[in-house]
C-alpha cells in the first residue's frame, strides 16, 4: 500500500460534486485507490464526496486521470476540487461513515433499473437471490424513491426496517463485492418480500402460494392487478385481452386516454410498434420510460383512435419475474388511481382507492418514500423529445442557474412540475399532475415540503417564483410562504426560458415563440400564441401574437372543440351553416355562438391551442374531448395519414398573426369536399409558415437569429419539424426543449430561470 521508500509521500483532499452517492461510487474510489497504490479514506458528506489520498505524486496524479474515466454509469461528476492535505501516515483505504452536515445540497440518484448481473442472478436458480424481486446492487434498484434523508445510507431510506443478515452485511462490507456499501442490499433471508392480496375469488384458478406466479396466472387469465412499483402501484392486465382492457377502462374511469403497455423484451416491441434506433435506444435507456411510437398493430382499446402505442421495457425485478413466469408478453400497466388523481403509493391507500378496480394486490414490503409517475418521452424528427419527466430522471438537475439564494420555482397548475435552485443548479421535480385535483393539491404541497427538507433549505432566504395567474393554486401557495420574497413570472416568458434555461444560456437574444392552450397574460386575457424579443437575463418583450378571439364559456372550451370554434368562426364572415354537413356541429355550437353574440361569459384570447381544437373541429373532431389534448393529437395523426398538401395564406399585420384568411380557406375547401387529411396537412404548413414570416421580420428589426420554441402546441411533431425546416430556408435557427418537456411540466424550470436573473 505504502509508496515506494525513495518516493516523496504527500496528501490531497478531493471534494467531488455531483450523482456521486447512491451510484456505487465509493466502492469504486476505493477500488481506484487500492489499484493506484493509495492510502486515505473517503466518505459521503451532504454536498458530494471528501476523499482524502495519500502516496506518491505519480500514484496520485494517475489516480485523478483515471477517476472521471471509469466512474459507474449512473454516477455523474460535476465538479472535483482538489487541495494539498497533511500526510497522515496512513497505510490502507478505507471507506468512513457519513458526515452529517447542515447543508446538503449532494444531487440524488433517480432510480436505476435492475443491472444484467443481477438478472443473471434472479434467474440462476444456485443463486441465494434467485427469483427475489428485491434484489439490487450498487449498480442498480431504487434510490429517490426510497431515499428519506441525506446522506444517502441505509439508515436514511425506507429500507432501514430490514437489518441485514451475516451473508448481506459480508457482502456490503467487502470491498471487493459489487453490493459493497449498497444501501437496498437485501436477500430472502433478511430482506422485504411480496405478497398477493386477492380481495376477490376468482374463479378456475388454484393458487400457488408463490405470489409472483400467481399474479402471473391472474394476469394471463384476463384479470385486473394492481402492483407495487418503484413510485406507486400500478394497474396491470392482458393488453391483448379486449375485454380485460376495457374493464380496466370502466373501473378506473378513463375512457379514452391511451394506456401504456409494458413489453417483456425488445423483440415484442417491435412486433407492436415501428422502431427506429432511437426509440430502441430510449426504451432501453436507464431511465426506462414510456416510448410514444408509432403503433404496428391494433391493440383493441389500448389507445383508442390513436395512430401511437407508449411501450416501455421492464425495469424492476418484479417486472422481469411476472414475464418468466407466464404473465402476457403485453401487459398494460397504468398508473393506480382513479382517472386523473395522483398515483397511489402507500399500501392501504391503494387498498383502498384501487379496491374496486384491481381483482388482486401485489403487494411488497418496501415504503415507497414518494410517489412517482412513469416518465414518458417522444420520438421526433429532431431526436427524443420529453412528454412527461418522472421516475428515472427526476431529481436529476438538469442544468446550471446561477444564484446566490435558493430559488423555489412552483410551475404551472397543470401537468405541475417544481423546480429548486440550490448551489446554482435547478432541480426539477417529478411529475406532480394537475392542481385542480385535491390529491394532486396535497401532492404539491407535499413534494415542496420533501424538496425543502431533504436539501434544508432555509426559507427564510429563499426566493419563490409562481405563476402571473392570480387564481392559480400555485400562486396562492406562494401567498402561504409569506417569510419567502415572490417574483411573479407570465407563463408564455417562462415557457421561452425554460428552453434556454436548458441549455445555460440566460444571456442569449432570442426571438421566442410560446405556443400553448392557456396562459395568463399580461393584460389578463388568456395568451397562448405569443412572439417575444428578449433574453432572460434582460426580460421578453411581446413582438407579437395570434389575432386574439373571444373564447365562450371559459375553461369548458378547452374540452370541447365546437365552442372554441365558435368564438374564432364569429370573426370570420363565413355565411356557412356549421349546424349542417360537412360540418355537423352538434347543439353546443349554437349555445356557444349565443354566448359569443351576446358577449356572456367570453373571453379574450391568442390560444394556438384553441384554434387547433377549431381547425379538428371544421375537419370533423365535433364531439367533447375526453382527455387533454385529444383534438389536436387527432389533428395531427389525420394530416399524418395524407401525402397531398394544400398551402393556405398565413397573413401577418404589424404584431398579430391573423388566422381569419386561413380558416376562410379551410371552410372553403372543405365545403369542396377536399380530403381533411389533405386540409389538415395545409393548416400544419400555414402555421408553421405564419410563425417562420413574423419571425424573420422580428429576425430583420432587431438582428436575432436565434428562434426557441416552446409551448405545448410544440408537442405536435409535425409543427415543429415544419416551423424548423421553414426557418433554415431563411437563416433562422431553431432551439427547443429537450431536457424538460415543452408542455407546463416546464413552465417551473423556466420561472426559475427568470427569478434568478431577476435577482
Ligand atoms: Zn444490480
Ligand atoms: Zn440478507
Ligand atoms: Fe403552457
Amino acid at each position: 500500500m505504502r509508496a515506494t521508500a525513495s518516493a516523496v509521500i504527500v496528501a490531497r483532499h478531493l471534494h467531488v460534486r455531483g450523482i456521486v452517492q447512491g451510484v456505487g461510487f465509493r466502492p469504486y474510489v476505493f477500488r481506484l485507490a487500492r489499484d493506484h497504490g493509495l492510502a486515505g479514506w473517503i466518505c459521503n458528506g451532504g454536498d458530494g464526496v471528501q476523499i482524502h489520498i495519500e502516496g506518491s505524486t505519480d500514484s496520485i496524479d494517475g489516480f485523478l486521470l483515471a477517476l472521471p474515466l471509469h466512474s459507474p454509469p449512473a454516477a455523474a461528476i460535476s465538479a472535483v476540487e482538489s487541495g494539498d492535505a497533511d500526510v497522515l501516515a496512513l497505510t490502507t483505504f478505507t471507506i468512513r461513515s457519513s458526515t452529517p452536515t447542515t447543508a446538503p445540497t449532494t444531487q440524488i440518484s433517480p432510480d436505476l433499473p435492475v443491472c444484467d448481473d443481477c438478472l443473471r442472478e434472479l434467474f440462476d436458480p444456485a443463486d441465494r437471490r434467485s427469483q427475489y424481486a428485491y434484489i439490487t446492487c450498487t449498480n442498480c434498484g431504487p434510490r429517490f424513491s426510497i431515499v428519506t434523508g441525506l446522506p444517502y445510507d441505509r439508515p436514511q431510506t425506507t429500507m432501514a426496517a430490514w437489518p441485514l443478515c451475516a451473508r448481506c452485511s459480508a457482502e456490503y462490507d467487502d470491498p471487493a463485492d459489487r453490493r459493497f456499501h449498497a444501501q437496498p442490499v437485501a436477500c430472502p433471508e433478511c430482506g422485504p418480500a411480496f405478497r398477493l392480496v386477492q380481495p376477490r375469488a376468482v374463479a378456475g384458478l388454484t393458487l400457488s402460494g408463490n405470489p409472483i406466479r400467481d399474479a402471473a396466472a391472474l394476469l394471463a387469465g384476463g384479470n385486473i392487478i394492481a402492483l407495487k412499483g418503484i413510485g406507486g402501484y400500478h394497474l396491470g392486465c392482458d393488453a391483448r385481452n379486449a375485454s380485460a382492457v376495457q374493464a380496466l377502462r370502466t373501473r378506473k374511469v378513463r375512457e379514452e386516454k391511451p394506456f401504456a403497455v409494458m413489453v417483456r423484451d425488445v423483440t415484442v416491441a417491435r412486433e407492436l410498434a415501428v422502431l427506429t434506433k432511437e426509440a430502441e435506444r430510449a426504451l432501453a435507456s436507464p431511465a426506462r420510460p414510456i416510448v410514444l411510437c408509432p403503433a404496428a398493430v391494433v391493440l383493441a382499446g389500448v389507445a383508442p383512435g390513436n395512430h401511437e402505442v407508449g411501450l416501455m421495457l421492464p425495469y424492476t425485478p418484479l417486472h422481469h419475474l411476472l414475464f418468466a413466469n407466464g404473465a402476457p408478453d403485453a401487459m398494460v400497466l397504468t398508473s393506480g388511481n382513479r382517472s386523473d388523481e395522483p398515483i397511489a403509493f402507500h399500501d392501504d391507500d391503494a387498498e383502498r382507492r384501487l379496491a374496486g378496480i384491481a381483482d388482486a394486490f401485489v403487494v411488497g414490503e418496501r415504503p415507497i418514500a414518494r410517489r412517482m409517475d412513469d416518465s414518458v418521452v417522444r420520438i421526433t424528427a429532431a431526436g427524443t423529445t420529453m412528454v412527461r419527466r418522472s421516475r428515472g430522471y427526476a431529481p436529476g438537475i438538469v442544468a446550471p442557474i446561477p444564484s446566490r439564494q435558493p430559488i423555489l420555482a412552483l410551475g404551472a397548475d397543470l401537468k405541475n412540475t417544481v423546480t429548486l435552485v440550490v448551489d446554482g443548479h435547478a432541480c426539477v421535480s417529478q411529475h406532480i399532475g394537475d392542481l385542480e385535483h385535491f390529491d394532486a393539491r396535497t401532492a404539491f404541497r407535499d413534494t415542496i415540503e420533501d424538496l425543502l427538507t431533504m436539501y434544508r433549505i432555509d426559507r427564510q432566504r429563499l426566493l419563490l417564483a409562481h405563476d402571473r395567474h392570480p387564481g392559480y393554486c400555485s400562486t396562492l401557495t406562494a401567498r402561504e410562504l409569506t417569510s419567502a420574497i415572490t417574483v411573479s413570472v407570465q407563463h408564455h416568458r417562462a415557457h421561452v426560458a425554460s428552453v434556454l434555461a436548458e441549455r445555460g444560456e440566460l444571456d442569449r437574444p432570442v426571438i421566442g415563440v410560446a405556443y400553448d392552450g392557456t396562459g395568463y397574460g399580461d393584460d389578463g386575457t388568456i395568451w397562448g400564441g405569443e412572439l417575444f424579443v428578449g433574453s432572460v437575463r434582460r426580460g421578453f418583450e411581446r413582438a407579437g401574437h395570434l389575432r386574439p378571439a373571444l373564447l365562450p364559456g371559459g375553461d369548458a372550451a378547452a374540452r370541447s372543440p365546437v365552442q372554441a370554434a365558435a368564438g374564432f368562426l364569429a370573426q370570420i364572415d363565413a355565411r356557412v351553416d356549421f349546424m349542417q354537413p360537412p360540418f355537423g356541429f352538434p347543439a353546443r355550437f349554437r349555445d356557444s355562438q349565443a354566448l359569443v353574440a351576446a358577449g356572456i361569459r367570453t373571453i379574450a384570447t391568442t390560444s394556438a391551442g384553441r384554434l387547433f381544437d377549431t381547425v379538428a373541429a371544421l375537419l370533423g373532431f365535433t364531439r367533447s374531448m375526453t382527455f387533454e389534448g385529444q383534438a389536436a393529437i387527432w389533428l395531427e395523426q389525420l394530416a399524418g395519414t395524407g401525402d397531398a398538401e394544400d398551402q393556405y395564406p398565413s397573413f401577418i399585420d404589424g404584431p398579430t398573426i391573423d388566422w381569419r384568411p386561413l380558416l376562410c380557406a379551410i371552410i372553403t375547401a372543405r365545403r369542396e369536399g377536399v380530403d381533411p387529411a389533405r386540409i389538415a396537412r395545409g393548416f400544419h404548413w400555414s402555421m408553421a409558415s405564419g410563425i417562420v414570416t413574423a419571425a424573420e421580420a422580428l429576425s430583420r428589426e432587431y438582428g436575432i437569429t436565434d428562434l426557441v420554441l416552446s409551448g405545448g402546441v410544440f408537442q405536435n411533431a409535425r409543427l415543429t419539424s415544419l416551423v424548423t425546416s421553414a426557418a433554415a430556408a431563411v437563416a433562422l435557427r431553431v432551439l427547443t426543449n429537450s431536457a424538460v418537456p415543452s408542455n407546463d411540466g416546464g413552465i417551473s424550470l423556466g420561472q426559475a430561470a427568470i427569478a434568478a436573473a431577476a435577482a
